[in-house]
């Protein structure tokens, strides 16, 4: 196992970390023998970063159960506040209280706040997340504080301005390179010393299981052999701001294989035909993209706060994957910012200053009939009143 060094706190990571969305089931239930000897290999093979969250149902419990038997001093433990369900101090502080219990710790060496957005941190800055942060940090039972991410690149930028963070979260891969943060948020974040953690190496396994078959042909044809997943892991740690990358591991043969790449994969290794390999991969996903859109966001701020690039990007996001992945995570995001495609009243500011001539009204209202699927927005609302706290 290789490892990268986390420039605030000189912490040396491996670069592969294991996330633990999704341990093997059985039974409808988690698997805990199985998913028990997959965490003890892995450290056993020098994975030192474990990557859970408050609402990743039971990972919590069973990772605090796995690590209490000898091996928490062997690893850094990652999770987040579900900033969903937050309104006040005293939610920050149960919740903070019932993942360490969870997780049999007296401290979280790697502390996020969950997806966070713009809006979630202005609301909630004063009104108490500053003064949970710096507190448990001074009790030593936060050691590094970071959030995750899946907004556009302008929000990102701002929120690495407005607080002192040691880290971040970003979804990054090569089709994502101009995605959420992609590749100007991510170094950005680096210029300002933040440890980089990627997550969706392989975008939810679209990198794998569903290539276009031209890209597979690619891959299969180039003149050295490796798997679509190799090729996707090592384009990523190609880039030496790149901390760690997280992989959402439950099969055996995914952990070894995973490890086998890590311990043999150097910075800036790739070479030009290979990254010219990678990049034909990635036009033909490009050739499936329906709207133009750079994310350069000149025509930002709409003055009704429509997210345009955002809508454009989902959109493009839905074109190529299908499933309603980027529905959910669309409105997810710009239900909490009330930026929703719908708010638009078609004023048209923004088509002047559009670099790209995009019909940016007509594909509005694309993005609401395509992304604001109505009983979606029930179910979020839905599952936000719902959701369990305690
Ligand atoms: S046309 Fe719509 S999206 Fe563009 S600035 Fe006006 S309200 Fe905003
Ligand atoms: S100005 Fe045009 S290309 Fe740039 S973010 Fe807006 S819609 Fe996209």
């Amino acid at each position: 196992m290789l490892y990268r060094e986390m420039e605030k706190t000189g912490d040396k990571l491996s670069i592969l970390g294991f996330g633990c969305m999704r341990y093997p089931r059985k039974n409808g239930r988690i698997d805990f023998e199985r998913t028990k000897k997959q965490i003890i290999s892995a450290i056993d093979n020098g994975i030192n970063y474990f990557d859970t969250a408050y609402m990743y149902p039971g990972s919590e419990e069973v990772l605090g159960k796995i690590l209490s038997e000898g091996y928490r001093e062997k690893v850094k433990i990652a999770t987040k506040l579900l900033m969903i369900v937050i309104k006040t101090r005293e939610d920050m502080d149960k919740m903070f209280e019932k993942q360490l219990k969870r997780l049999q710790t007296d401290y979280i060496d790697y502390y996020m706040l969950h997806s966070i957005n713009l809006e979630q941190w202005e609301n909630l800055k004063d009104n108490g997340l500053i003064e949970f942060i710096e507190e448990e940090q001074n009790k030593g039972r936060i050691l590094n504080i970071g959030f995750s991410f899946h907004g556009n690149v302008f929000d990102f930028k701002k929120l690495v301005d407005d607080y002192d963070w040691d880290f971040c979260m970003i979804q990054y891969n090569y089709l994502d390179e101009n995605y959420q943060a992609g590749k100007e948020g991510l170094d950005y974040a680096s210029s300002k010393g933040l440890g980089i953690i990627a997550m969706e190496p392989l975008r939810g396994g679209m990198l794998v299981d569903k290539l276009p078959d031209s890209a597979k042909k690619i891959i299969e044809n180039f003149h050295i052999k490796k798997t679509p997943a190799e090729w996707a892991l090592r384009w990523l740690w190609d880039n030496p701001n790149i901390n760690v990358v997280l992989s959402g591991m439950n099969r055996e043969k995914d952990v070894a294989e995973n490890i086998a790449i890590a311990s043999n994969v150097q910075p800036n290794s790739l070479k030009d035909d290979e990254k010219e390999m990678i990049n034909e991969v990635k036009e033909e996903f490009k050739n499936r993209i329906k709207i133009d859109c750079t994310a350069c966001g000149y025509c930002l701020p709409c003055p009704h706060g429509v997210d345009i690039p955002m809508a454009f990007s989902s959109l493009n996001d839905k074109a190529i994957f299908g499933g309603m992945k980027s529905n959910i995570q669309y409105l997810m995001t710009t239900t909490e910012n009330d930026s929703l495609a719908s708010k638009c009243n078609e004023c048209g500011i923004c088509e002047k200053k559009c670099p790209q001539n995009i019909a940016i009204v007509e594909e509005l209202k694309i993005a609401n009939s395509d992304l604001e699927k109505w009983y979606l927005k029930i179910v979020l609302r839905i599952a936000k009143i719902f959701m369990p706290l305690f």
